[in-house]
């Protein structure tokens, strides 16, 4: 049997100890931490995300805007609305919802946020950061499954961790991260061959595939670490479930995370722990 890695008792325990940095920082500072989100069109999963954030700004005592375009926005309007936020002393972290719609170029809208205030990490500057190991902003979700190794207690040090995944929100950056914590990290992808000959050498596994239920028992070594980032919904039951056989790869695995309640609720906590970071910047350089 597994222990099960709460994301979700994290998550409860870092937002109680933000609300109560939030409190103390308005009184020092006069003016609470401010998060922008942008949210273009109506897709459901996007409208859900952008609640949720808005959910945990209240929560933590963040002040939340929340700025609704239709889906027919032109990328011209959506970027002069992040050049007004950019100049916006008020404001300390910018978050764009993506996908965005077809016409527009998320890779531009990206660039346009200052990286001073891109909450996501998705700037080239703070992604340059991560690889060349200097002060920046870290993705959410990576951020997150590292927070969650530790919440365990789990030694990453000289671990064997394999990454299923090699994509710029989560694959990429959190085989950097596990990098720089002194794993042998190896990444795999679509192409890779004999990929349960590889997962069955890790310690460590990291299911960020975007595939239901992917992960097999047969593809996991007895006693590995299993962190499931997938967020899918099941073809038979129409509920939420990751990229591990939960019921198939618990009993062997030591520890292991569940979907819901595992990796998701500590990514919009990093969002976060981030905007909190970017406000604590833009007092302290005034
Ligand atoms: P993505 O951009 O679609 O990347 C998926 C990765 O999996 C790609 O690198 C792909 O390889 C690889 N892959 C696909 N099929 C594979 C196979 N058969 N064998 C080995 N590798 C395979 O997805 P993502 O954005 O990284 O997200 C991954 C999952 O995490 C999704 O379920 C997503 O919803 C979830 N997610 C959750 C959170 C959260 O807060 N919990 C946040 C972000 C993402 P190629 O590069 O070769 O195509």
């Amino acid at each position: 049997m597994a222990t099960v890695i709460s994301g979700k008792e994290l998550a409860t325990i870092r937002r109680n100890s933000m609300k109560e940095e939030v409190i103390e920082f308005g009184k020092k500072y006069n003016r609470l931490p401010h998060l922008v989100v942008i949210l273009v069109g109506d897709n459901p999963a996007s409208v859900s995300y952008v609640t949720g954030k808005g959910k945990a700004c209240e929560e933590i005592g963040i002040k939340n805007t929340t700025i609704k375009k239709p889906e027919t926005i032109s990328e011209k309007e959506l970027l002069d609305i992040i050049d007004e936020l950019n100049n916006d002393s008020t404001v300390d972290g910018i978050l764009v919802q993506l996908p965005l719609p077809k016409h527009i170029n998320p890779d531009l809208v990206i660039n346009a946020i200052t990286p001073s205030k891109d909450v996501d990490g998705f700037h080239p500057i703070n992604v340059a950061s991560l690889y060349l190991k200097q002060p920046g902003i870290v993705s959410c979700t990576p951020k997150g499954i590292i927070e969650v190794l530790d919440f365990a207690n789990i030694q990453i040090e000289g671990k064997h961790a394999v990454v299923i995944g090699r994509s710029n929100i989560v694959g990429m950056p959190v085989s950097k991260l596990l990098l720089d914590r002194n794993a042998t990290v190896t990444i795999c992808h679509s192409r890779t061959k004999n990929l349960a000959e590889i997962t069955n050498t890790a310690d460590i596994i990291i299911a960020a595939v975007g595939k239901a239920k992917f992960v097999k028992a047969e593809m996991v070594r007895e006693g590995a670490v299993v962190i499931d980032v997938g967020v899918n919904r099941d073809e038979v039951t129409g509920k939420l479930c990751g990229d591990v056989d939960f019921k198939d790869v618990e009993p062997k695995a030591s520890y292991i995370t569940k979907v819901p309640g595992g990796i998701g609720p500590m990514t919009i906590t990093c969002l976060m722990e981030n905007t909190l970071e970017c406000y604590l910047k833009h007092m302290e350089e005034k």
